[in-house]
């Protein structure tokens, strides 16, 4: 890797990019982030994605869910407007707003028919898109649907999905590399999440400086991919937008932990209820 296309995100390096609002700013200023996720036993992923969208500061916030979540989102997320599948499970994408941006993945499942719909959801789709969770899976098992990604597409894998998505490294210079010429040949932007999460655009590599231990549990993935979506919903590139994500995320983390809540009990929830803390650095 060559030095100088490393970065190491920091709150100055963020500040070369941050976007103020401006008095005259309105809802459509700030875009409409649609959020597809969720199944029976897992709307929970959907409702932490759009919460964090809705945080991050998306003008408007669509969720398209399969029907068993429309009233625990309705009631959870009085913000967002809902939309429900045609089938039980998420299989015929067959929404009707108009987004600026797409995040899609949370808790989705990986069916045959979930399968089947995301590959026409994909032949036809021209929005920006951040992809995770199930949606990364399914790109694992059908490689071919890669080639479908629109420009730019932001995927946030964890370890494991990755390894799924780019193969096996032996150490950490070769997944860099695997990483690297993954970004090059599919034009997407890849997010490696943990400690220090990882943000690689071909050659370019930045180094999070934010975020602890407590986001090792359930739903703090859920609450990045809402607050990517809801960045890229602005006016932000597809890589500020990630980078801007990653540091966000991870300083709400860092901020609840000064208020007080442990690294044990932090909850995906919590990083939630501290983006403004994040925010008020800049
Ligand atoms: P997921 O596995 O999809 O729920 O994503 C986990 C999220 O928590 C990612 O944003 C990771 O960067 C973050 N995370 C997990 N473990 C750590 C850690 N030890 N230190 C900092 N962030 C972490
Ligand atoms: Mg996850």
């Amino acid at each position: 890797v060559e030095p100088s296309s490393m970065f190491y995100v920091d709150a100055n390096f963020i500040k070369s990019f941050f976007i103020k609002r401006k008095k005259f700013d309105h809802k459509g200023t700030f875009g409409h982030s649609l959020l597809i996720g969720g199944s029976f036993g897992k709307i929970g992923a959907i409702v932490l994605a759009t919460k964090a969208a809705i945080g991050a500061g998306s003008g408007l916030t669509t969720a398209f869910i399969p029907k068993c979540g429309y009233d625990i989102l309705q009631t959870s997320v009085p913000e967002a407007m809902v939309e429900i599948d045609n089938d039980l499970e998420l299989a015929y994408f067959n929404y009707k707003v108009n987004p600026t941006v797409i995040g899609l993945g949370m808790g989705m499942g990986t069916s045959e028919k979930t399968i089947e719909g995301f590959y026409r959801f994909l032949k036809h789709n021209s929005t920006p898109l951040v992809i995770d969770a199930d949606a990364i899976n399914i790109l694992s098992k059908k490689p071919s649907f890669l080639e479908l990604l629109p420009p730019e597409t932001i995927l946030t894998p964890h370890p494991k999905e990755l390894e799924r998505l780019i193969g096996k490294w032996s150490n950490d210079y070769e997944k860099i590399d695997l990483m690297t010429d993954f970004t090059e040949k599919h034009n997407c932007i890849l997010v490696n999440k943990g400690a220090n999460t990882l943000v690689v655009y071909k050659k370019e590599k930045y180094f999070n400086s934010t975020g602890n231990p407590g986001l090792a549990k359930g739903g703090s993935g859920d609450v990045l991919t809402g607050m990517i979506t809801g960045l890229l919903a602005q006016k932000y590139t597809a890589l500020q937008a990630s980078i801007l994500g990653i540091y966000l995320h991870g300083k709400a983390a860092d901020c609840a932990l000064e208020k007080g809540i442990s690294e044990e009990s932090l909850t995906a929830s919590d990083v939630i209820q501290h983006i403004d803390n994040a925010f008020a650095f800049f």
